[in-house]
């Protein structure tokens, strides 16, 4: 049996007759970018996460570069972010001219952990302080980050919170929708997060009117009005077939979350019976409306052995992320060594994304868990 860790052609069979309608209707008027069909989308987005505005943009990286320009980052300063997570989020702090500063995750959830947080902040001297001016927590997996906390501490200091989302639309946290708890949350639309467009695409949501303009400035080369530049910004704009694709599938997000949760259910109850407890740890839902981007479960050992395994198997898997950002070699200069961040390490070293599409069958399910059990069993 073949069991891809992600498959997004039977999808599209599903919503190939509206998608093939509004192509026709865009190539027809030959408008490809921002216009109404992006407008209609950031409306609804904005709804969708519970926030007051939403701005398309060009990409989930690009969402975060220009949050972080409208909140004037410059070579002077510090930003404090995960390093387990993809590689933009650390990227586009260090793009501004910012320096990345990591703080360890939570061994259950991957995500930043509130109590590492507290520890490096309390840590830094007068000086250190000064320069620092945001946090960005990532929604890793499709689960928020204990979000409480760590708007505590931004409130205290002064900083700006800027969610990476892009893993975590629709997910919540106590009544609260990714994205909408911080200054600026960012998604992304490429085409493998659970809202993918034919293409790439993002979108920041904010509930301030203030930094919603400058956002809107900044995402056309800080022009306003046409060809009077007060900012320095970019080429930051979301194409109308884009947005048309999204608008699509947003209807049908709903139920697919609810696909992916039953599929996880479906693997926890599998996992159950399968009595290999003692070396598979599956993921921990701490907060509500886990939405499933990525089902990871930690292995204690032989992970690599096992992804070989599972690949003859027929099986697709993924290591999300084997080197954590503090060791990648482009951020050596930070200054950081392995040993800095443990939980980070372990996770880098230790977890395996399991398919969790919502089209996956239940005999798929079930096969994915007998081939693990199988490999243990050896
Ligand atoms: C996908 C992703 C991004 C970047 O989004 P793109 O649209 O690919 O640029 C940023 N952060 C996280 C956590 C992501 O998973």
């Amino acid at each position: 049996m073949k069991v891809p860790l992600l498959d997004l052609k039977e999808q599209y069979q599903s919503i190939k007759e509206e998608i093939l309608k509004v192509a026709e209707e865009i190539f027809e008027s030959q408008y490809f970018i921002l216009g109404p069909r992006v407008e209609a989308l950031e409306k609804d987005i904005a709804g969708y996460c519970f926030s007051k505005h939403a701005l398309g943009v060009s990409s989930g990286t690009d969402a975060l570069l220009i949050s972080l320009m409208a909140a004037d980052m410059d070579a002077q300063q510090t930003v404090i972010t995960t390093p387990y997570t993809f590689f933009a989020t650390a990227g586009s702090i260090f793009r501004t001219g910012a320096r990345p500063i990591f703080v360890d995750i939570d061994p259950d959830t991957y995500n930043m952990s509130p109590e590492s947080l507290e520890r490096v902040i309390a840590a830094m001297t007068d000086n250190e302080l000064a320069s620092l001016k945001a946090v960005i927590p990532v929604h890793l997996y499709g689960q928020c980050a204990d979000m409480d906390p760590i708007l505590k501490i931004a409130k205290e200091y002064n900083l700006f919170v800027i969610e990476d989302a892009a893993q975590a639309i629709g997910s919540e946290y106590q009544g609260r929708r990714a994205g909408s708890m911080g200054d600026f949350g960012c998604f992304s639309f490429f085409p493998t997060k659970n809202l993918g467009a034919f293409g790439d695409g993002g979108m920041v949501i904010t509930g301030s009117d203030d930094l919603y303009d400058k956002l809107s400035v900044l995402r056309v080369h800080g022009s306003h009005p046409k060809y009077y530049h007060k900012l320095v910004g970019g080429n930051f704009r979301l194409d109308a077939f884009q947005a048309a694709v999204i608008s699509v599938k947003l209807k049908h997000l709903d139920k697919w979350t609810q696909s992916r949760q039953e599929n996880a259910r479906k693997y926890r109850e599998l996992f159950a019976t399968a009595g290999i407890d003692d070396v598979i740890k599956l993921p921990v839902e701490k907060e509500e409306r886990h939405i499933y981007n990525q089902f990871v479960i930690c292995v204690k050992d032989k992970r690599d052995e096992l992804r070989l395994f599972l690949n003859d198997a027929g099986v697709g898997t993924e290591i999300y992320y084997p080197i954590p950002m503090h060791l990648q070699e482009c951020f050596l200069a930070l200054d950081y060594k392995k040993g800095d961040f443990p939980v980070a390490e372990y996770a880098a070293l230790h977890t395996l994304a399991l398919p969790i599409y919502p089209e996956l069958s239940d005999d798929q399910i079930a096969y994915v868990v007998e081939k693990i059990k199988d490999f243990y069993d050896r």
